[in-house]
């Protein structure tokens, strides 16, 4: 008989963004899933781990070797249960990642699901599904990220400024309409345009800039990365927000929100999706129509320089060191455990599929009469209904779950 509790090895893309061997976190902890299938080589780009069925990057159950979709596929009822699987079929409706991030991602959004599902129609082969792609992040580090727009006032007051003048529209007949053409513009300039631009706004002078003076150094990170001329660069330095946040700290990205990550480890949880539209922050061969892009866009601007997605009380938890981040999207909440020596929590049955992993410490797991090891690494799917209680024997014990009822 299939066991509730299975437990998985997942494994690493080489994304060049991603951290150098054992500097990425999602190398070591692929590194110390027991079995030693992976193996860290100290000079790859290790970019993400991936814990879930999709099938571009799938976990295998450890023991057997079989892949999990399949003996998700062939015990639906018992691994995923009614509830989810009437909503949202078989599939598994996540995927957590660990991502370990060494410059820039590409400035991407996620269509929306009208969008996602024309495009899938469209060319099946670059945008996989037809689903939105709503994600949250959790800093496991200091963690630098572009999200969403800045406010209006700030964005005006930098398009004043001499070398930005060229991107500054109508300001009496300012909309959401007038960022996307001042989106569109920047992201259409020409190569010598962005250069000159981004090396004029280098001059400027701290006081001119006042809080904005960050600008000043990231030009230089920036060019670092991906050259003076890359387009994306005037679109994060001017129009969208810059945040850094301490471990911990997470955010949520909404579905046509514009995002690129810059450094840190995180883990991060989406809607099963892979579509992106990528434009700027790398090769102009990979860029995505601007027009789609523009087209795609959410002008909502943030007032709040932070979307933080708070952790809330679990009523899963019995001893109330779980806790539960619960972003606005019906796909998945996410429980983090944290655990000092000797502590322990017991968490009430989740009523669908769940994928638990650890991201520091170790400890053991109980569920179903059976005690199992857990440490930095590893990671386990636990099916529907199953209570599991967790007891920690480091300082360090750090447990997310991502699950859906
Ligand atoms: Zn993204």
């Amino acid at each position: 008989m299939t066991e509730s509790v299975i437990q998985l090895r997942c494994d690493c893309n080489q994304y060049p963004w991603g951290r150098v061997g054992k500097h990425s976190l999602a190398a070591r902890l692929a590194a110390n899933i027991p079995g030693g299938g992976f193996k860290l080589d100290e000079d790859t780009n290790y970019a993400e781990m991936w814990m879930g069925t999709y099938p571009e990057l799938p976990s295998y159950v450890l023991k057997t070797g079989e892949n999990l979709q399949d003996v998700l596929n062939a015990n639906k009822e018992k691994l995923i249960g009614k509830k989810v699987l009437d909503k949202f079929g078989s599939d598994l409706p996540f995927l957590p990642k660990i991502l370990s991030i060494q410059k820039a991602l590409p400035l991407q959004i996620h269509p929306n699901k009208e969008l996602s599902e024309k495009l899938h129609k469209e060319d099946p082969e670059k945008y996989s599904d037809p689903n939105h792609k709503p994600e949250i992040a959790v800093a496991l580090s200091d963690f630098e990220a572009f999200c969403g727009f800045k406010p209006k006032t700030d964005i005006q007051g930098l398009l004043e400024l001499e070398p930005l003048q060229q991107f500054n529209p109508d300001k009496s007949r300012w909309s959401d309409n007038t960022l996307r053409e001042v989106c569109r513009s920047m992201l259409t300039a020409s190569e010598d345009t962005v250069a000159s631009t981004l090396k004029k706004l280098g001059d400027t002078s701290r006081g001119t800039l006042g809080e904005q003076a960050y600008i000043l150094d990231l030009i230089p990170r920036l060019i670092n990365q991906y050259g003076a001329s890359d387009n994306g660069n005037l679109v994060a330095l001017i129009l969208m927000n810059f945040l850094t946040f301490k471990p911990g700290e997470s955010i949520w990205i909404p579905a046509d929100g514009i995002h690129a990550y810059l450094s840190g480890d995180i883990v991060e949880c989406m809607a099963r999706s892979n579509n992106v539209i990528n434009t700027g922050f790398c090769p102009a061969a990979d860029r995505d129509n601007v027009d789609m892009f523009c087209g795609a866009l959410t002008f909502q601007q943030h007032d709040a320089k932070k979307p933080l997605l708070p952790r809330v009380e679990s009523e899963k938890s019995s001893s109330g060191k779980t806790q539960a981040l619960k972003p606005p999207m019906s796909e998945f909440n996410m429980l983090v455990t944290e655990l000092k020596t000797g502590e322990s929590d017991q968490i009430k049955a989740v009523e669908g599929p769940s994928v638990a992993f650890m991201t520091s410490g170790k400890g053991k797991m109980k569920a179903e009469g059976k005690e199992h090891d857990i440490s930095a690494g590893y990671i386990y799917y636990i099916g529907c209904g199953v209570e599991v209680s967790y007891e920690s024997s480091s300082d360090d014990f750090a447990l997310y779950r991502a699950y859906a009822e």
